[in-house]
């Protein structure tokens, strides 16, 4: 028997009492019973998105939420900047250009933030942006993005929408939306929010909100006017996804029980534990700012084709490897959601056991040490 473990950042793991509840039978989602399940996850996603705002779930994956924002808030020939340091900010540049945005890419070296200069010289450069899109972590290569010091930047530049791809910081880095400024806010329920994929979440500010009124809608499925209306009822314009809805509820629940701040906190001091544990067994790491929700190290020289495989056939431990120009150079561990320190010993002693299978050397034992030790406070 090998027990499925999971280490990937989207899908992540399911808490089994959240599992359950969705095998329960289906209820209908015009019914007063959705409508007060609905009003309890509509508080409390407001208290994870630090947000007075409505946040609006959309039947979708995390990329929905983007579509929905940029069709709702942007006409044609209007400017979005999009900061793009990885695999997913590369998707809203794209997207932008497909809804006849005049889009201004600036291209960030993967692994890297941008920083404070290069910033407030696009801004300069572009005073008439309509947006500018940023990743707080980007998923492709485990880097953050300091949001709150780049909104604030972009509020004294420029009147640019600040547009932040939360998908996997949400639940994982403090992200405060009204006290630092954000314009939209994203996120998708198979990340921090440990359901499976299907659903997407997306907050306007009040003066996002305002330019989404003074708009003619260019997209019928996903007008967010439209969901803000059903939201003011604790409802849906359309048929939403009941059963993980259904799930969501548990799943908020246990955030709200740990404390926001405190998930903040546990994600940050599992990445840190896991870090330390990588490099005491020579898997230098990936970037130059680390996020909290994926680690990415690189692979080791022997066995960079099977180092991934090994780790799932012998263990049923699924990692995942890099893309584009990081295939097979490295490999990305999450514990982003359901996760805590056993998880994170478990699955340095894994990667310890398939490195001694691959010839790599190192001196055993010493991951699980260092982890130890950033666990108990002494490092
Ligand atoms: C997963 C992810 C997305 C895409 O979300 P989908 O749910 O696959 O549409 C976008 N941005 C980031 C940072 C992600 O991690």
């Amino acid at each position: 028997m090998r027990k499925p473990r999971l280490f990937t950042p989207g899908p992540t793991p399911i808490p089994e009492h959240v599992m359950l509840r969705m095998a329960e039978p289906i209820i209908h989602h015009r019914h007063a019973e959705f409508v007060a399940l609905m009003g309890r996850i509509n508080a409390n996603l407001q208290t994870l998105f630090c947000t007075k705002q409505p946040v609006l779930s959309l039947t979708a994956s995390g990329t929905g939420a983007a579509e929905a924002a940029i069709s709702t808030l942007f006409q044609a020939g209007e400017k979005g900047i999009n900061i793009n340091n990885g695999k997913f900010a590369e998707r809203w540049g794209k997207m932008m250009k497909v809804y006849s945005m005049n889009v201004v890419d600036v291209s960030v070296e993967w692994g890297s933030a941008i920083n404070e200069e290069q910033l407030v010289a696009v801004l300069k450069e572009h005073p008439d942006a309509a947006c500018v899109w940023l990743v707080h972590s980007e998923t492709s290569t485990g880097t953050y993005t300091d949001i709150r010091t780049m909104a604030r930047l972009i509020r004294d530049n420029s009147n640019a929408l600040v547009c932040i791809d939360g998908i996997t910081s949400i639940g994982a880095h403090e992200c405060r939306m009204d006290e630092w400024g954000l314009d939209v806010v994203i996120t998708g329920s198979q990340k921090g929010l440990m359901i499976p994929p299907g659903l997407a979440f997306v907050a306007l500010s009040e003066r996002a909100w305002e330019r989404a009124d003074a708009h003619k809608p260019r997209n019928f499925y996903f007008d967010l006017r439209k969901a803000r209306e059903a939201w003011q009822e604790n409802s849906t314009p359309w048929t939403p996804a009941v059963t993980l809805f259904i799930g969501l509820e548990p799943a908020l629940e246990m955030m709200m029980q740990e404390g926001v701040e405190n998930v903040w906190k546990r994600h940050a001091l599992l990445s840190r534990g896991l870090r330390a544990g990588l490099q005491a067994v020579n898997l230098p790491l990936f970037g130059s700012s680390p996020s909290h929700a994926v680690t990415v190290a690189y692979l080791p020289e022997k066995g960079r084709k099977d180092f991934i495989k090994l780790l799932k056939n012998d263990f049923g431990v699924t990692v995942i490897g890099g893309q584009d120009a990081l295939k097979d150079v490295v490999f990305r561990t999450s514990h982003l959601g359901y996760y805590d320190e056993a998880d994170m010993l478990a699955v340095l002693g894994s990667i310890e056991y398939a490195l001694q299978k691959v010839g790599h050397e190192f001196e055993a034992g010493r991951s699980v040490y260092a982890a130890q030790r950033v666990f108990m406070g002494v490092e």
